[in-house]
């Protein structure tokens, strides 16, 4: 009995050990990852054994009716977003599994939030909060659909429950998920913003690569403390690790060895809809063809080397955006687009493979590889530069009739100040005629996307009504209204078809 009591003891002990690995860290051949049921509930547990210091906390829905799970990490057991900020605390926020097949970021939380816990290394000026998982929807469809990718054998797929890719949804907020995510994005109000990814295309001897909000669309302010501080931190601290990067590889023409071009996120993507928020954002994008737990692992490690970095600046991240805010709220003209600068490029030591062709085994053409038998290392370009090519000098105001809803609940969802006409009223104001713009031939996430908007600007006096909306362009958030209002911003709400009626 005695015998059989203790073998229950043991087991009882190894099961609660157990308990707190993760699914990825069970499976034997680490190429495995967190099913969506597996990821909450493992989460649900934590939350247990670390109740004061660990929150889950839901958001509305997502398209596929469940709610959008934040994880949220405080040393000192505030979790009143106006408190922490009162406190002087710093938010970070971390999106994981926009794209379900690029998991990394899910599993790479789910340990290192287990970690910071256990071992008491919760950053003390810094309030973190995880999103379990963004595409649900998408997690739950779980297979193999990206063929050629270096595992794990089973993963979610890209496009949510409307087959839409989440991570071009952010201004036009077709899916669920997206007003969830704004919600969370605008309650916590986080200094700085990860976006965890996988990247295909050329090959090359790095696990991770990196985006950062391209320093020309992002706010000078923050820009330069990103480029001259945080970014080479970064990159010195991850070569340490063990996980050296480089920036994301896209290629100016065929292979990396042309030069590579920086990453344009306009504000449809997670970190251009951030930059307009004037939070400081990354993406890690780890290569598909890495085993996929050095991939995790080098997700880990960078998610650990942000929150160091962030901790020890925490003061002067929190003054940096402060003053971004104030700047902004000055800021007369705007960039609307931007197109790369060809002519300016920097430099940079790149570790790639010899790339060659040889029969593809579908189609017998000779197709592209890179040979992991020939590593180089070359000094190669790396067009790092935009232009702006659209710019507008914001107004006193606008005026959003109310009859345009969506565009008034996505202001609300952002925190944009706005006022109501308390009778009806003729302005006299400049309003705009569309003299000419292209629209796309095939749908693109569900739209007949326009572009190269033409306008043809006219003093006129305009009717409103009691209740129509005006929008001061004295706000920290001016990016964001004048970016989706004016109507040749690339990712503008006339661009993403929201005023078509006007066009009848
Ligand atoms: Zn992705």
């Amino acid at each position: 009995m005695k015998r059989y009591l203790s073998a229950l003891l043991v087991c009882f002990i190894f099961l609660q050990a157990k308990a707190q690995l993760a699914p990825f860290e069970l499976s034997k051949d680490k190429n495995y990852t967190a099913t969506y049921a597996e990821v909450i509930s493992y989460y649900q547990q934590l939350a247990k054994k670390y109740p004061a210091q660990m929150k889950l906390i839901n958001y509305g829905t997502t398209d596929v009716g469940k709610p959008l799970t934040l994880v949220v990490l405080s040393r000192d057991k505030v979790f009143d977003p106006a408190l922490i900020k009162k406190q002087n605390k710093r938010v970070l926020l971390i999106n994981n599994g926009i794209h379900p097949g690029e998991p990394e970021g899910i599993d790479a939380s789910m340990m290192l939030t287990r970690d910071l816990l256990k071992n008491n290394k919760l950053p003390k000026d810094i309030v973190l909060c995880f999103i379990a998982v963004y595409n649900i929807d998408g997690c739950l469809n779980r297979g193999v659909s990206r063929i050629n990718q270096n595992g794990p054998r089973a993963y979610g797929f890209r496009g949510n429950y409307k087959n839409l890719d989440l991570n071009r949804d952010f201004i036009k907020a077709d899916s669920k998920n997206a007003w969830a995510f704004e919600t969370i994005l605008n309650t916590w109000q986080p200094e700085v913003f990860l976006d965890n990814h996988t990247s295909d295309g050329a090959d090359y001897q790095y696990v991770m690569t990196l985006i950062e909000t391209q320093k020309d669309k992002q706010n000078p302010i923050l820009a330069e403390y990103t480029a001259k501080t945080l970014s080479p931190e970064l990159y010195k601290r991850m070569a340490k690790s063990g996980y050296e990067m480089t920036p994301y590889v896209e290629e100016k023409r065929g292979t990396p060895d042309s030069g590579i071009v920086s990453f344009l996120e306009t504000p449809r993507f997670a970190t251009g809809y951030t930059a307009q928020h004037n939070i400081i954002s990354y993406i890690t994008e780890t290569h598909m063809l890495k085993p996929f737990d050095k991939r995790v692992w080098a997700t880990y490690d960078f998610m650990q080397n942000l929150f160091d970095i962030c901790q020890r600046d925490a003061k002067l991240i929190g003054e940096l955006k402060h003053k971004a805010d104030e700047q902004v709220k000055q800021q007369t003209t705007f960039a609307l687009n931007w197109e790369l600068d060809e002519q300016h490029y920097d430099t940079l030591t790149f570790k790639g493979y010899e790339a060659g062709h040889k029969p593809s085994g579908v189609s017998g053409l000779p197709r592209l590889y890179y040979d992991e038998s020939k590593p180089f290392t070359k000094t190669i370009k790396y067009y790092d530069n935009y232009k702006a090519s659209v710019t507008a000098d914001k107004p006193l105001a606008y005026v959003i009739p109310q009859a345009w809803q969506k565009v008034i609940e996505l202001f609300k969802l952002n925190n944009i100040v706005m006022h109501r006409l308390t009778h009806d009223t003729t302005l006299d104001l400049q309003m705009y005629y569309i003299g000419d713009y292209k629209t796309g031939q095939r749908p693109y996430e569900g739209h007949y996307l326009h572009s190269n908007v033409k306008l043809n600007p006219v003093d006129a006096k305009v009717k409103f009504y009691a209740g129509d909306y005006v929008v001061y362009t004295d706000q920290a958030l001016n990016r964001y209204i004048v970016e989706t209002l004016e109507p040749q911003g690339v990712d503008s709400f006339f661009a993403w078809n929201f005023f078509d009626p006007i066009l009848g």
